[in-house]
């Protein structure tokens, strides 16, 4: 998973050179929660004919410095932060990445492609390419590049939307997976486009400039609220646009999927809750999850099975949820754990190794509260184990009594390969085991998850990706599980 965005405007006297480049920065922060592996920022200067561009490994605020984008001149930039689950051979795997031939283009994307490896080889086949990289934006970029070539008729034929929606479609073709892609064509404009299941997000948005309208296409919605953008709309799954240098905007749906499939763990988990999606708000779906659990968690209580004192989220994501399920339960809501907030996402960090330092870092325990209590423990998810075990064993050694652990997400049984990283179905908890035994494995008295229809409902959608809970991918995911080796462990 990653974070991506774009921002193109016109370049005057009153506004610093490197403007587009520094307000796609400031976005990218607040896209940060994405990724924390890497960043990267690229610009193209149309009076110098030049892109420029900077990426590195680390954090954004690390790993782009003021002198990095003060270089980054020109009225369109395009920035990238990084959650890599292939391609990790150092800065040369990281976005954005560029080509000069047969037009100046630089792309940065979100999600991951499946047929890598088929798709790698076909391309060296057919064309002679030679891959520098590991990442999976390199084919799309190669596919791109060839289409134009193709498409143009002569090298002095004007680049139009024609030829770029051409270029989309050879990718929707080509490329199986998940993908939202912002992408800058020298002279030409700012494109983007999404895969034809719309599995990954992206949205457009627009504010006016003293010399005209301004665009930005980003991951989530808050990186436009940030900058001062009004939200447009989502970019609809399998479609291209292109804003141009003039600001005109242009686009169509080209690629069509059987099933649109949004990823349902963009609301439960990863985006930011600020965020809208799919013109559904991030933080009322978490609230709507909360009271769907509350059915579930009310039908234990009305059987005797359990009698909890309090709810107690695990920080930070399930703390919205948490607050309706007290709501509806009628139950004191009490933070039992405090995130020291210098430490990262658990989940996010890509070796075991890592994750168990995290978890036992990151979390504070209350023991004034825990004590001699029985606690309903919600989490938006539980994903290897580890962090939920950790949890309950550090609320037991601080007192408490009976932990029943809340979930507000269906338990999660099979790998992704569309860019969250659980792609092994043998490293989830949910696999091969039932309710009791994940309880036990956890170590907590009982285990209480969604189901299906309740998510469907918190979310009010049905068009969803829930492969990971239901083993029924919305693309072919046979090569998938050969890429998905290539992961680090
Ligand atoms: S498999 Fe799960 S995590 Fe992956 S895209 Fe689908 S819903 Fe999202």
């Amino acid at each position: 998973m990653c974070g991506v965005i774009g921002v193109i405007g016109s370049y005057h006297e009153d506004k610093v050179p490197f403007w587009a480049a520094y307000e796609a920065y400031r976005g990218l922060l607040t896209l940060q929660h994405r990724g924390q592996d890497a960043a990267g920022v690229l610009s193209y200067d149309k009076d110098r004919r030049k892109f420029y561009g900077k990426k590195n490994l680390g954090l954004v605020s690390q790993a782009l410095e003021q002198e990095d984008l003060e270089a980054c001149t020109g009225n369109m930039a395009v920035a990238h932060t990084r959650y890599a689950t292939v391609g990790t051979d150092g800065v040369s795997d990281l976005q954005p990445m560029v080509a000069g031939f047969p037009f100046g283009v630089g792309m940065v994307h979100n999600g991951n492609i499946l047929n890598y490896h088929s798709l790698a080889k076909k391309l060296g086949e057919t064309y002679d390419f030679q891959l520098l990289t590991n990442n999976d934006l390199e084919l799309m970029l190669h596919l791109w590049c060839q289409k134009i070539l193709e498409e143009r008729e002569t090298q002095n034929t004007p680049l139009e939307f024609r030829h770029i929606k051409e270029a989309a479609k050879s990718i929707f073709k080509e490329a199986n997976g998940a993908y939202a892609l912002v992408g800058l064509m020298a002279n030409v404009g700012l494109f983007a486009l999404r895969d034809p299941n719309g599995i990954r997000p992206l949205v457009l948005g627009k504010r006016k400039g003293e010399k005209g309208d301004e665009y930005c296409v980003a991951s989530e919605s808050l990186a436009l609220n940030f900058l001062g953008f009004e939200f447009v709309r989502d970019i609809q799954p399998g479609e291209v646009i292109l804003i141009t240098q003039k600001g005109e905007v242009i686009s169509e749906i080209v690629g069509q999927a059987e099933k649109v499939s949004h990823c349902m763990f963009e609301w439960i988990y990863f985006a930011g809750a600020e965020s809208t999606m799919e013109e559904k708000s991030v933080y009322s779906t978490r609230l709507n999850l909360g009271r769907v659990l509350a059915d579930k968690v009310k039908a234990s209580i009305n059987s005797g099975e359990i009698s909890p004192d309090f709810v107690c989220p695990v920080p930070d994501t399930s703390r919205t949820a948490s607050i309706s399920l007290a709501e509806s339960l009628k139950m004191p809501y009490r933070e039992g754990l405090i995130k020291n907030r210098y430490i990262q996402r658990s989940f996010i960090l890509n070796t075991q190794d890592k994750r168990e330092k995290a978890v036992a870092l990151k979390l504070s325990p209350v023991q004034s509260e825990i004590k001699d209590k029985n606690i309903l423990l919600v989490d938006d998810s539980v994903v290897r184990g580890t962090t939920s075990q950790k949890i309950i064993e550090l609320l037991k050694k601080n007192g408490a009594r009976e932990i029943t652990l809340a979930i507000t997400c269906p338990p999660l049984r099979y790998g992704c390969f569309y860019g969250i990283d659980f792609p092994k179905g043998s490293e989830l908890i949910a696999n091969g085991r039932d309710l009791e035994e994940i309880a036990k494995w956890v170590g907590a008295n009982k285990v209480i998850y969604l189901d299906e229809e309740d998510l469907e409902k918190a979310i009010g959608t049905t068009k969803l990706c829930m492969a990971c809970v239901t083993n029924k991918y919305p693309t072919d995911v046979e090569e998938g599980k050969t890429f998905a080796q290539m992961r680090r462990s």
